[in-house]
């Protein structure tokens, strides 16, 4: 098979945290050579890359996108691997089908999604392996509430088989139920360990937030991962512990240096999205988190919730609307340091968490390109990782490049290993890695995605390979490429 060679440009290696002027050569989806003596080959496809970056691609863990239109607006952040492992999907079989069925444009895959099985369970609701059937669940009290000892078997019985049947591990939405016996996270985290597969956690609620709460949010996460030795990732930090981001950390710091397989991922926002119907949105829990309503706008209406009656209205009519919450403001400096300590704690992983897309007439995907305007989501959905790189690398200097790559793509890899072996040849540049590749100018690469704007793409990346196909080249979209294959678990 013909080759492309992308010829001179600043390569990353993320293992090594080198940066080597060389070409890359990629044939047959893998990178077959990185050399630094330019590569001849009359047949080959050559590309000029001459300053730019060439690195790995973004492998996101934690982004609710599940359509065409969200993953080229993920492609144009640089993602080459965008997987939903929070929430998940069930049953996974039908998950990955149907994402197989539409075709993707990069890699994808999901956890067993712990609120679905309880959902089956608990309130009887046959899941349909959709994200917003999963986020209809949370407003539900009879979901919220403590497994009796059957149901806790029935459940975890559940996700036994959606690990069998190929999830990437468990997404355990604690924070929506937030009530619930801390000794089922055990059973839950007990039963990862023994499967090799690791959860990912939406932590309930911090003490400082809530003195009531069986166990503090982020400290059950390090005492899960020592009682079970369970890989335990500590998802979006930067919104779940605001104002307590220093605590928080120092929480999973003990429990890293004493040993645990405890990872933690961040978005570089101050702002967050949810149901309108979540548990930390009741009137009464706003003072807790340091919020007021109007701290909390409705994505498809725009309102700006004036007052709590007006909130607990929103609430009763239509648990399921998504909102954004401001928990951060980004117009204060304090603030925004928080954020850029959040991404700059060792070994913290940038994941986006991002949102689906909804078009007024509820439409949720489209392969039209550039897309129709209208639509409604979170700019992280966009914007997270060419945020990421213009804050941290850019304007701050608080990450190299080699460093920047090892946060969006080694890493987040690095937690999949276990469970899925096919993650052992990505988030890397070197021979017999898989060519999931980005090419982005440094100089320019940033985020246009607002809250009034949130669909507009992120500039700077001009080329994206994803298993050696370009999905963007010299900064446009291929709207034929649809090379994204799934990525499965593989649970002993
Ligand atoms: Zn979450």
């Amino acid at each position: 098979m013909k080759s492309t060679i992308l010829r001179g440009g600043r390569v990353i290696d993320p293992a090594a945290g080198t940066e080597t002027v060389a070409d890359v050569v990629v044939r047959d989806g893998k990178v077959v050579d990185v050399s630094t003596v330019p590569v001849l080959d009359a047949d080959a496809t050559v590309v000029d890359v001459t300053g730019l970056v060439v690195g790995p691609g973004f492998v996101d863990l934690h982004s609710h996108v599940h359509s065409i239109a969200g993953q080229r607006l993920q492609a144009f952040d640089g993602v080459t691997t965008n997987l939903d492992l929070e929430a998940g999907l069930m049953p996974i079989g039908k998950a990955y089908a149907d994402a197989a069925a539409a075709g993707r444009v990069l890699n994808y895959g999901f956890s067993a999604s712990w609120a679905d099985a309880r959902g089956q369970v608990l309130s009887g609701i046959t899941p349909t392996a959709r994200f917003d059937s999963s986020t209809n669940l949370l407003g539900d009290p009879d979901w919220q509430r403590t497994s009796s000892p059957a149901e806790l078997a029935a459940w975890l019985e559940l996700l036994e088989g959606e690990l069998a049947a190929g999830a990437l591990g468990i997404g355990i939405l604690m924070g929506y139920a937030p009530r619930s016996d801390p000794k089922e996270f055990l059973a839950v985290a007990q039963l990862a360990a023994n499967a090799g597969a690791p959860t990912f956690t939406h932590v309930r609620e911090l003490v400082e937030a809530d003195p009531t709460t069986p166990i503090d949010g982020s400290s059950e996460i390090a005492i899960a991962a020592k009682e079970t030795g369970a890989v335990m990732h500590h998802c979006h930090v930067n919104s779940t512990s605001r104002r307590h981001v220093d605590r928080v950390l120092g929480t999973l710091d003990d429990a890293r240096t004493a040993g645990s397989r405890v990872t933690v991922e961040v978005y570089p926002y101050g702002m967050g999205s949810t149901s309108i119907g979540a548990f930390f949105l009741a009137p009464e829990r706003l003072d807790a988190w340091g919020l007021t309503a109007s701290s909390i706008v409705m994505l498809a209406s725009g309102e700006r919730v004036s007052d709590v009656r007006r909130l607990a209205e929103l609430r009763e009519t239509d648990p399921g609307a998504t909102c954004v919450v401001e928990f951060l403001d980004e117009r204060d400096e304090s603030d925004r340091a928080l954020l850029r300590q959040a991404l700059a704690y060792p070994d913290a992983i940038v994941a986006s968490d991002a949102m689906p897309l909804e078009w007024p007439d509820r439409r949720e995907d489209t392969r039209e390109w550039p897309l129709p305007t209208g639509a409604e989501t979170h700019p992280r959905t966009s914007g997270t990782f060419a945020r990421s790189l213009r804050l941290m690398v850019r304007e701050h200097g608080l990450w190299s490049w080699p460093e920047a790559f090892r946060r969006c793509s080694y890493l987040p890899a690095r937690v999949l290993d276990e469970v899925a072996p096919a993650m052992r040849a990505k988030g890397l540049l070197a021979p017999g890695a898989d060519a999931d590749l980005v090419v982005l100018d440094p100089a320019a690469v940033t985020d246009n995605a607002t809250v009034t704007d949130p669909t507009r793409p992120s500039s700077g990346v001009r080329h994206l390979l994803v298993g050696g196909e370009f999905v963007i080249r010299d900064g446009a979209l291929d709207v034929d490429a649809y090379p994204g294959r799934p990525v499965r678990g593989e649970a002993r």
